[in-house]
């Protein structure tokens, strides 16, 4: 099941980057990338679809959805890969800011960098 901050996550993508999710199911060799949508759709519409999801729709899930939402590496406090300060992922009540923000950092790193410019001005 998803949860509810996932939930908002995908509806976010849905409504205003698509791409995001077309472009992962291009990049992992998916050419029906509608269908990817569709599935996103699907899921967004109500929470428990996401146990009706037929093993076609799971794979779309699985390849163009599931790793904008679940498990999202943080980009690290400066950017680089290593250097984050959490747990390397962004949390799901962190996430929707994140895409939200185009920041792709798990709220430890961005407290950090936030604190160090407050104690660096
Ligand atoms: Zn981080």
């Amino acid at each position: 099941m998803l949860s509810a901050h996932q939930i908002n996550v995908l509806q976010h993508l849905v409504d205003n980057c698509e791409e995001y999710i077309t472009d992962l199911a291009e990049e992992n060799g998916i050419k029906n990338t509608d269908a990817s949508i569709g599935v996103a759709k699907f899921l967004v519409a109500h929470p428990e679809n996401f146990t009706k999801m037929s093993p076609n729709q799971k794979f779309h899930y699985e390849t163009a959805i599931e790793p904008l939402i679940n498990e999202v590496c943080c980009d690290g406090m400066t950017g680089e890969d290593g250097s984050c300060m959490g747990n390397g992922f962004i949390d799901e009540d962190s996430l929707l800011g994140a895409y939200l923000e185009q920041d792709m950092r798990c709220q430890h790193c961005v407290a950090t960098t936030n604190s160090w410019f407050e104690n660096n001005p």
